[in-house]
């Protein structure tokens, strides 16, 4: 069955709690475009690693490689319950890691 972009749940549904961390991490880094865009971010699958915390997952279609020039880490302080680091390309957020 091939998948259609609107199959894609929100993350906000899929994720509710760490929507919320994504949102209040990416505020209090001054990313205030970034976390408005949480909302409307949609869930594209979790991590493939095996590692049993892990929660991480993509909000936007795999690639495979490198994300290219446009691409950097912005690191999250949400409090001790997870590392969180997102990936952004250009401007838009492609995958949450919750470590
Ligand atoms: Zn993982």
């Amino acid at each position: 069955m091939v998948e259609h972009l609107t199959d894609y749940r929100l993350v906000s549904e899929v994720e509710p709690e760490l929507a919320g961390l994504l949102i209040k991490g990416l505020r209090a880094a001054g990313e205030g475009e970034l976390a408005d865009q949480v909302s409307q971010l949609r869930y594209h699958g979790r991590c493939e690693c095996d590692s049993d915390s892990c929660r991480s997952f993509y909000t936007a279609p795999r690639t495979d490689g490198a994300y290219g020039p446009g691409h950097r880490n912005i690191t999250l302080d949400v409090g001790d319950t997870h590392m969180v680091v997102v990936d952004v390309v250009e401007a838009d957020i492609v995958f949450a890691e919750f470590i």
